[in-house]
């Protein structure tokens, strides 16, 4: 029996874990408690990893689909058929006629994106749509716009805030932070105040010192009129804004159109409290606001990830000690993103959205494929990801797939989307491949890394993606990486290696992509991953470094950047709720059983929760005779689905909050008895045509809805 150490690779936390290994066999797996960042802790989803590699639902061999029958076919003959359908449409068609989706299923496997990115532009194409497009993307925008570049992220400073403001997340139950638990422990015993703004009382507004029960969608209104009471008490940092920022003189005069009493009724938050969030958050010593998903998937979510962000500059809380700060990371993820996706500026042809985080948003794909245009998308690779239930309206990606004449499904299960794919390929997990995960060092309070090991082969036919594109790369003749210098590179080290019996010495793997990229430009040393398997921190972050680094033309902090001005400045108040839709639906909620589609079928998982719900509030409820269990019919302009209630009193009144991600039908390409299903997707009610107008997001929460007791 062998111990050895790596990272869950299930979210962003990445926390330690230790695992014993025998005979190629996971026999157990606990948290690592010498992890510098997790310190021990480990969720239930990360325990479950160990039951994610035996789990008998997985696809192991690679299959081709014929009709409705799936067929096994070797290694060999999938990457040719798939290689020579892709040759005839880019020869009919054109390069841009082939898009690559790419998913959450991987979220710490950095080299599977940078491989999945480049094969679709060593194609010729620059159709890459990822799932940051449905999720975050306006984040980036923001950080571009103010600070310069697209990944320079701030991150909140809770080790050493005195106070934390947070509008719609949950992160004692996302997790989206290693150690975020002890943190907001650690801040309420020292005595620093936590406020959240959310429409439920969540596990994390539970511990909150003030909770805001907001009408989602309205959360721009509220910071609108805090700005009008800061700026009418004076309580803005003006030393701060005269050295460090510009364009803050819009935020000095301009009328702030809503009042707190203004606020009051459209946000449903009392005027009084509003005034005090404004005074505990623009008082405390040191303080930082963050936003997340329910806001950047809210009604106008990039005004209101930008009035959140600027809120910490406009109160001198950037780059210093309790505030917000920049983690670099470990490689320059600037450099690195602007060496795959060029400086081209582009627009995607559908909504004309930016082209952000080397990607197009994914909410206008099917639109795409369904266009007219002669070089519309044909085929369609889609890499750790299930668009047929996370896209908003199901419905019309369902419709696009079929227009598709190739779709290739490299994933570890048969989901909803491989189901109508023409290959499925097998992939393997996080404890199959060597990797490190460098992609978002926002998520890590200090400039940290640790090896993600190989620690036992993938089963049967399962192959690391990034082996999956090398081969795929090679057999069309284009180079991996899209960069034909390192290609060539490392096929003369291929060659060298075998003529020395030794194949892999100098190969295209991880290990030796990493080491020379971290040679040139890493602040870590390879041969340090190597000998700390707890992983290796490069050094605490300097504060006041970030700011004198800024990429604007400035040099300084854009508060105002143009097109977020004119965009403001369009925005009357929310539309009034159609007599119909009386209810407002969410979709964000986050719970400690799933991660977005992923995890479905996982025993130890389901017999916790085994589908998702409609949380109700219980006034609501009385008020057509619902009762917890009951099944009722949801209804939105998109679409309806059936659902059982769950009469809740942490919910706000009006609003109904229903998972995403549920929904999901498992099958096996051989068994057709092997099938899971768990709940009910609710993309069937979300809207693909309301998009965030400057990102092209969807809005997966504030969606007008409708209620009904259903008779059975
Ligand atoms: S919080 Fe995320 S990374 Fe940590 S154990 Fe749970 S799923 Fe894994």
């Amino acid at each position: 029996m062998t111990k050895k150490f790596t990272h869950c690779g299930i979210c962003l936390a990445a926390c330690g874990l230790e695992l014993e290994v025998e005979q190629n066999r996971i026999v157990s797996l606990r948290s690592d408690s010498e992890h510098p960042l997790t310190r021990g802790f480990v969720c239930a989803k990360g325990l479950a990893g160990l039951e994610m590699t035996t789990d008998p639902l997985r696809v192991l061999h690679p299959y081709e689909r014929i009709g409705s029958e799936w067929r096994r076919i070797a290694w060999d003959e999938a990457n040719e058929k798939i290689s020579q359908r892709l040759r005839e449409i880019i020869s009919k068609h054109g390069p841009q006629s082939v898009a690559m989706y790419y998913g959450a299923g991987n979220p710490t496997s950095s080299i599977n994106y940078m491989m999945a990115d480049g094969f679709v532009r060593a194609l010729g194409s620059d159709r890459m749509y990822n799932v940051l497009t449905l999720e975050f993307t306006n984040r980036y925008l923001v950080m571009e716009k103010m600070y310069g570049r697209q990944f320079f992220v701030t991150q909140p400073d809770i080790e050493n805030t005195h106070c934390l403001l947070i509008f719609g997340s949950n992160p004692m139950v996302s997790i989206d932070h290693p150690g975020i638990i002890a943190s907001l422990k650690a801040l309420k015993e020292r005595g620093g105040k936590l406020i959240v703004v959310d429409p439920r009382r969540t596990e994390t507004a539970r511990m909150a010192d003030i909770h805001a029960r907001i009408i989602p969608g309205t959360d721009l209104f509220m910071l609108e009129a805090m700005y009008s009471r800061i700026f009418a008490h004076k309580l803005h940092n003006s030393p701060f804004l005269e050295k460090n920022c510009s364009g803050h003189e819009f935020f000095e005069k301009r009328t702030w159109p809503v009042t707190l009493d203004d606020a009051e009724r459209i946000c449903g938050v009392p005027a009084k409290l509003i005034a005090r969030i404004t005074e505990e958050f623009t008082r405390a010593k040191s303080a930082c606001a963050v936003a997340k998903l329910g806001i950047n998937t809210s009604s106008n979510g990039t005004l209101t990830y930008w009035l959140v962000e600027a809120l910490n500059a406009i109160t001198g809380n950037v780059d210093r000690p309790g505030g917000l700060i920049f983690n670099p990371g470990i490689l320059d993820l600037n450099l690195l993103s602007r060496m795959a996706a060029g400086r081209k500026q582009r627009k995607s042809r559908v909504g004309g959205f930016p082209y952000l985080t080397g990607s197009y948003p994914a909410s206008v794909l099917p639109a795409e494929i369904l266009s007219d245009a002669p070089d519309r998308i044909r085929a369609l690779i889609v890499d750790a990801g299930d668009p047929s239930l996370v896209f908003p309206n199901s419905q019309k990606f369902e419709k696009a797939a079929k227009r598709l004449e190739l779709i290739v499904s490299i994933d570890m299960y048969m989901n909803e989307t491989a189901q109508v794919s023409h290959f499925v390929l097998p992939a393997a997990n996080f404890f199959e491949k060597d990797d490190l995960y460098v992609t978002f060092p926002d998520h890590f309070a200090q400039k940290f890394a640790q090896w993600s090991h190989k620690v036992v082969e993938p089963p049967d036919e399962a192959r690391a993606e990034w082996e999956i594109f090398r081969d795929l790369s090679r057999r069309i003749g284009v180079p991996i990486l899209n960069q034909w210098p390192l290609d060539i590179m490392f096929r003369i080290g291929e060659l060298a290696g075998k003529t020395m019996g030794q194949p892999k010495k100098f190969a295209f793997n991880p290990k030796n992509y990493y080491k020379m990229l971290l040679g040139m430009m890493g602040k870590v040393k390879f041969s340090e991953l190597m000998s700390n398997p707890h992983g290796v921190s490069a050094g605490s972050i300097k504060f006041g470094a970030a700011l004198r680094k800024l990429a604007t033309r400035s040099r300084k902090i854009e508060l105002a950047p143009a097109d977020f001005v004119r965009e403001i400045e369009k925005i009357a108040l929310p539309p009034n709720t159609p007599p119909d839709l009386p209810f407002t639906l969410i979709t964000g909620e986050r719970s400690p059983h799933t991660k977005n589609t992923n995890l479905r079928g996982l025993k130890s998982l389901t017999s916790r929760q085994s589908e998702n719900f409609a949380r109700i509030n219980p006034n609501d409820a009385a008020s057509q005779s619902i009762r917890d269990g009951d099944t009722i019919e949801i209804s939105t302009s998109s679409g309806a689905l059936r659902i059982k209630a769950k009469v809740d009193d942490t919910m706000r009144g009006g609003v109904v909050s229903i998972g995403h991600g549920w929904g999901r039908k498992l099958a096996h390409p051989e068994s057709r008895d092997m099938t899971a299903e768990h709940g009910v997707n609710v993309n069937l009610l979300t809207d693909d045509s309301r998009l965030d107008a400057l990102t092209g997001m969807p809005v997966y929460n504030s969606i007008p809805c409708s209620i009904l007791k259903c008779d059975k």
